[in-house]
């Protein structure tokens, strides 16, 4: 069996992928019947459950797992002066372009100053827009030095709302959180006096972030609506950097766990740090149009708490009751986006391969990852004996294995082939020897060969391979 990799086919990777998600249930684009809404994405019933699996899977290595760090699910709505005090409403009319190429996003006004034309960021938009395309070609992206920008557009990655405004009145917006480690840095305080949690430990939540980005794209890479799995580690200052050194060889372990190909992972070390942090890396995995950002490890000094110490006015600092030291905690962070780790897994486990003179797609998953994690098929659909015994084994394996499907449309070959698209690493068939043998033959999806197995050993068989 010759198994082609992802590399011999890079161009068109992207496509299929797409046309597979949407093909089998994983992901649909958004309000497809009307047309669709840009950068927003459903996971369908394959979807969710890859989707749950992943969430499940750095839950249990980011809280489970760890007597220091404890987990959260804060809200998506919070006071606005949150907000103010992170940072993110400062330059909410600034103009941008977004390079095409490298996804930075420039001030349009200061890259043409910085030409010597006199632009600043009260001029609107047209104007600005204007003035930016009729220099173009003098403009090069400060990131990666190509021409290749989208329209100047005065905005804000914070998505506005007008939650609890019922009189059209000039209210304040709120907004819908851009990210969700501000509902933990808030929450501090709540956490250490309520747990027995003591410097250094960490505070974990996985939920929906928004994003007015301008140009979503890249399927679920970039959207407006996505998914973020945030861990936010405090620590005595002068420990920060050990933690982060500890953290990011954590991070690396729990996603390699995941089944990834090492090759298609890497280190990249940021150039360009924000003036509060100390050191930032992201784990890159190997896209289809080449490595770019999956997560993010960062050392973020302690910015966050001191920020809402003065925003709020409380004294968000820590008192070590051993030392009688009071400090504001410094912080270490990781975080992913639950799309662009679901997108990197499928890219890594989407394999072609000739089986038995056909060629065939197959999803080579982690079986804990698996949307399915068996199918049991009766040989023919028309033995009445042959379905009876198959839906007794189904139902005596989907006691302890779920999910699992029972099938018995169509032809064996085209069961299987619909099992390998999804992944399902055992499809399991009663055929008239189980009738007489009380075993069933077990297909290993990789390789396609087939294994007679007695029906009392199964079930702890394939268990033992799906646990997390
Ligand atoms: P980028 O530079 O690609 O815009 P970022 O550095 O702004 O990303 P962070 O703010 O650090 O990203 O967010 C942490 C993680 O959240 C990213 O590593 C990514 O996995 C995910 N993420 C961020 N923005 C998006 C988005 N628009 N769509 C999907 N996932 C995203």
């Amino acid at each position: 069996m010759s198994e082609n990799s992802k590399k011999n086919d890079s161009a068109g990777l992207m496509e299929k992928i797409v046309s597979l998600c949407k093909r089998r249930g994983f992901v649909y684009p958004s309000s497809e019947i009307y047309s669709g809404f840009a950068g927003v994405y459903d996971y369908g019933p394959m979807g969710v459950e890859l989707e749950n699996n992943l969430k499940a899977h750095w839950w249990k290595w980011m809280v489970h797992k760890r007597q220091d760090i404890v987990g959260l699910d804060s809200s998506i709505f919070m006071n606005p002066q949150i907000w103010e005090a992170s940072g993110h409403t400062k330059g909410f009319f600034d103009p941008m372009v977004e390079c095409k190429e490298c996804n930075a996003r420039i001030r349009a006004d200061k890259m043409l100053e910085d030409i010597g034309v006199k632009a600043d960021e009260k001029m609107p938009e047209e104007k600005l827009n204007g003035l930016f395309q009729e220099n173009e070609q003098k403009i090069k992206c400060p990131k990666c030095g190509k021409r290749n920008f989208t329209k100047v557009k005065k905005f804000n990655l914070l998505v506005k709302s007008n939650l609890g405004d019922f009189t059209d009145s000039n209210m304040a917006p709120s907004y819908l959180r851009g990210e969700t480690c501000q509902g933990i840095y808030v929450n501090f305080k709540n956490v250490v006096d309520s747990q027995h949690v003591k410097v250094p430990f960490g505070i974990a939540q996985i939920g929906k972030a928004f994003r007015n980005e301008i140009s979503p794209r890249q399927f679920l890479f970039r959207g407006r609506e996505f998914e973020q799995m945030e861990m936010q580690y405090f620590t005595r200052p002068e420990e920060e950097m050990s933690e982060y050194e500890k953290l990011k060889e954590y991070r690396w372990k729990a996603i390699l766990s995941l089944g990834f190909d090492e090759s298609n992972l890497r280190w990249k070390k940021h150039d360009n740090l924000v003036f509060y942090a100390k050191e930032a890396y992201d784990v890159e995995y190997n896209f289809p149009w080449g490595f770019d950002e999956m997560e993010g490890i960062h050392a973020r000094g302690n910015y966050d708490l001191t920020q809402h110490s003065k925003g709020s006015g409380k004294d968000l600092s820590y008192h070590d009751s051993e030392t009688n030291e009071k400090f504001i905690p410094h912080i270490v962070e990781s975080s992913g986006g639950v799309g662009r780790l679901f997108f990197a897994i499928m890219c890594d486990a989407y394999k072609e391969d000739e089986l038995g003179g056909e060629t065939r797609v197959y999803l080579k998953l982690k079986p804990s990852l698996a949307p399915v994690k068996a199918a049991v098929f009766p040989l023919l659909k028309n033995k009445p004996e042959l379905v009876s015994k198959a839906k007794e084994v189904f139902d005596m394996l989907n006691e302890e294995i779920q999910p699992m499907v029972f099938d018995d449309n169509g032809n064996i070959g085209k069961r299987y082939r619909r099992q390998d698209e999804i992944g399902t690493p055992y499809c399991i068939t009663v055929d008239f020897d189980s009738l007489e043998k009380n075993d069933v033959t077990v297909r290993d999806r990789d390789t396609g060969k087939q294994e007679r197995v007695s029906i009392a050993d199964i079930g702890a068989r394939i268990k033992g391979a799906i646990s997390l």
